[in-house]
């Protein structure tokens, strides 16, 4: 039986996206103190009894913050393992409150923005498989709104 081939990634393409802004996102993952005040102010970690999968901080370090450490050595699997989280775990809001002013949305925008580029994506929580452009809509049911 063989085995079902996958799909190759465009590795310059994924570059020139996290190269784009690497100062500024390797600073605020160098910086983070890990200190989980961040956490307090995500409504979806307190939905979803404090799980630490739904820590902004866990949520960053997890996604963006592997792409840059495994930037020469990514393939397909490893965006389809982080989609859940930048997509289903954070709503991309903009309540977290980082007292050293770490902007954990724009962080997960740009794991979403590599994943997408590589025609990956995400299911949004309570979405219920809906598509993407649908979930600005439904958000706004919930009383939260997404800033991208
Ligand atoms: S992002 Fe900010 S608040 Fe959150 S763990 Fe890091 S330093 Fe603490
Ligand atoms: S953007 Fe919103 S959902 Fe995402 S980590 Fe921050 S507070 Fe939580």
């Amino acid at each position: 039986m063989t085995t079902p081939e996958v799909k190759s990634i465009d590795k310059e393409k994924i570059k020139d996206i996290l190269n784009d802004k690497k100062g500024k996102m390797k600073l605020s993952l160098f910086v983070c103190a890990h200190c989980g005040l961040c956490a307090e102010s995500c409504p979806l970690y307190r939905a979803h009894d404090r799980n630490p999968e739904y820590m902004p901080s866990y949520k960053v370090i997890n996604s963006l913050g592997k792409l840059y450490k495994k930037i020469k050595k990514l393939d397909r699997n490893f965006l389809e393992e982080i989609k859940e989280l930048i997509w289903k775990n954070c709503v991309l809001c903009g309540r977290c409150y980082c007292p050293l002013g770490i902007d954990i949305p724009s962080m997960i925008a740009l794991a979403r923005g590599v994943c997408r580029s590589q025609g990956i994506s995400g299911v949004y929580p309570h979405s219920l498989g809906a598509p993407e452009e649908d979930f600005p809509e439904a958000l706004s049911h919930i009383g939260v709104s997404e800033k991208e």
